[in-house]
């Protein structure tokens, strides 16, 4: 785990997200709401006593919301895939640091086929004991760079299954005034962050529709794409247009002009808060409570655990994420009222990450960051 999660005062471990999951996981579950009746009657409540009515009420309502839930994702998304790890490959851009690393390590742990795409060099300490992992030098916002790896992984590990577009860079810039953004990093920015995926999808998607399983695609975009926020113009729009593509390419692969093998394709659109990771360096979040930062492995797990379900979806974390878009709903006057309490705008004050062509790319890996943390 990263090493603000170690070095974390306790208050700031109580966040809304850890009591909305303790009480998904308790008085919000249909097994315990059922409980609830049922220690009634056994400590001899009647039938059509107030209390036992009201549990019986209680609980009903919670299960018909799961079972309401669960036809929504099926609705929505269908049936799972059937994975068979045998056969599976996973290719995961910017694989040699932050979330991409941490996915690379539980697929090579597990003994899965890996390619990592990656304009660094991964040092040697990360493909330690991850026999099943490949590191492919590759630029992804490079079109004909991501055809040669493809080729390559394709000759070294089979067809690959499963793409995570992970890779970006952020510059975290104003668009005017000193210090401003150039025309070469905004483009940039969209290369790396936006036509990347282009490139990848046009690349890898064909072998998956091919394959006998199937794939799964996961997009890596921010919730930073559904907001906007001052200093990251290039980057929010390039985020923006990830979701707009996740988006498109749903409604392609369900499309009664589908190609053929389309409806074995799953996709996972992750639209994550500040996560603890490097890129982001520096930013404070402006509530701990409301909108803690994201554990990068805890966002792995969920991810890794959406992947090998075989299900489509949406991963937002932390939980304000996953409603945001309401936002939007709101009277302009009042959405301004709450960017500014929230203090959004601000966050990016104290920014000294960024990470690409040109900037730190020395600064430590999270392993090696909860190493020195626990050395403390
Ligand atoms: P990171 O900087 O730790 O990792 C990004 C990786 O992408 C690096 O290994 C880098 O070398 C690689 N990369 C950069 N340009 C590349 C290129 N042209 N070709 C191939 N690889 C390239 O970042 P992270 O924090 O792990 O972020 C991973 C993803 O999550 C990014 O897409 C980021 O935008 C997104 N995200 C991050 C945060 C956050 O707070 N860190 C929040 C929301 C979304």
């Amino acid at each position: 785990m990263a090493p603000n999660h170690l070095s974390k005062p306790w208050h700031e471990h109580i966040t809304i997200d850890l009591l909305a999951h303790v009480l998904n996981r308790s008085l919000f579950h249909p097994f315990i709401a059922w409980l609830i009746p049922l220690c009634q009657r056994a400590v001899g409540a009647p039938y059509d006593s107030f209390n036992f009515t009201a549990t019986c009420i209680y609980a009903s309502i919670v299960t018909l919301i799961w079972v309401l839930g669960f036809l929504n994702t099926r609705i929505a998304y269908g049936l799972p895939r059937e994975l068979d790890w045998d056969e599976e490959v996973v290719v995961i851009t910017g694989g040699a640091s932050g979330l991409g690393k941490i996915l690379t390590e539980t697929y090579g742990m597990r003994g899965a086929s890996v390619a990592v795409l990656d304009v660094r060099d991964p040092e040697e300490e990360e493909s330690e004991g991850l026999a099943t992992v490949k590191f492919y030098k590759c630029d992804v916002g490079d079109a004909e760079a991501v055809v040669r790896t493809r080729e390559q992984i394709e000759k070294d590990l089979g067809t690959p299954t499963i793409l995570i577009n992970n890779a970006g860079i952020v510059h975290g810039k104003p668009l005017l005034g000193p210090n401003s953004l150039t025309p070469s990093e905004i483009a940039q920015t969209l290369r790396i962050n936006t036509l990347a995926h282009f490139h990848t999808l046009q690349a890898f998607l064909p072998g998956m529709l091919g394959s006998p399983q199937g794939g799964t695609i996961v997009t890596i975009s921010s919730v930073l794409g559904k907001l906007g926020a001052s200093h990251l113009a290039d980057y929010t729009a390039s985020k923006a247009a990830l979701i707009a593509l996740h988006a498109s390419l749903r409604a392609e692969l369900t499309s009664p002009a589908a190609p053929e093998g389309a409806e074995r394709i799953r996709t996972v659109l992750v639209t994550p808060g500040q996560l603890s990771t490097t890129l982001f360096a520096g930013v404070q979040t402006p509530s701990s409570f409301l909108g803690p930062v994201v554990e990068v492995m805890e966002l792995a797990g969920e991810i890794v655990r959406m992947v090998d379900a075989g299900e489509s979806g949406e991963i937002s974390m932390p939980l304000y994420a996953r409603y945001i878009e309401w936002l939007h709903v709101l009277p302009a006057g009042l959405q301004r009222v709450v960017r500014k309490v929230s203090g959004m705008d601000r966050a990016m004050e104290g920014f000294r990450g960024g990470r690409g062509p040109g900037t730190d790319n020395k600064r430590p890996s999270p392993r090696q960051q909860q190493k020195k943390a626990l050395e403390k």
